[in-house]
């Protein structure tokens, strides 16, 4: 194997590990959590809100609906005493006046209880829905984590036994070639060190090479590579 064919099997490998990793990192999965947790941060504002919206309706009704069957008790004791024999007509002028106004009274709290009912009860079946929705989507969550916990294990796995396959490839490049190589690859951050020119541009960063730079890059000797003069990536011919 020559010198420039042992780093071109290296930088393959790493081209590899680079593709898995990258992978890993823009997992559709990745995207849909991300969207489903936006969409159930606004699904909990709704909720809130309406839980605050129906909490003094409910109360409003619960007091409405007290009243209501006060007054109801009122009226059947006033009209059992109206109907009882022993009583006078003084008392029972007395019993018809508050009956009459008792009565009053009761259509108006009967009037405002249904108004108050009609008012919570589109609430309610939102605030059912909401709920309904909400449940899905923690479901939903739970199974979109678990399989990205599967997804970016068995990845690992992949990543882990790639790097362990690229040791016999970096041992198989020339000291020089690989220290320079290395370095490279760690100027740019990881990953990959050295790039294709293509059409008289360097793959890696994309930036055009002078006629200058073509001109040295082609009286490079063999078995050597020339650094791009942008990202340092070693140029490969
Ligand atoms: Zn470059």
């Amino acid at each position: 194997m020559d010198e420039l064919t042992s780093l071109v099997a290296l930088v393959d490998a790493d081209r590899w590990i680079e593709r898995v990793r990258g992978q890993k990192s823009q997992l559709p999965e990745l995207v849909a959590l991300h969207e489903l947790e936006i969409e159930m941060k606004s699904l909990a504002s709704v909720l809130t809100e309406l839980t605050a919206t129906l909490a003094p309706l409910k109360t409003e009704l619960s007091q409405s609906s007290t009243a209501v069957s006060t007054l109801a008790q009122r009226k059947v004791e006033l009209e059992r005493r109206s109907a009882a024999p022993a009583a006078t007509p003084k008392e029972l002028v007395a019993v018809q006046s508050e009956l009459e106004h008792v009565l009053v009274q009761l259509g108006e709290a009967q009037n405002r209880e249904v108004e108050i009912f009609l008012r919570c009860e589109p609430l309610e079946l939102e605030l059912a829905n909401t709920s309904e929705g909400a449940k899905a989507m923690v479901a939903r969550r739970t199974e979109l984590r678990k399989s990205l916990d599967e997804l970016t294990a068995s990845l690992d796995e992949e990543i882990a036994s790639l790097i362990a396959s690229r040791t016999p490839l970096v041992e198989a490049v020339p000291e020089r070639l690989r220290s320079q190589y290395e370095r490279a690859r760690s100027h740019v951050g990881g990953g990959v060190g050295a790039a294709q020119v293509v059409s008289g541009r360097c793959e890696g960063c994309h930036i055009s090479l002078s006629p200058l730079d073509i001109d040295r890059l082609k009286r490079t000797p063999s078995g050597e590579c020339m650094p791009c003069p942008e990202c340092e990536r070693l140029l490969l011919p």
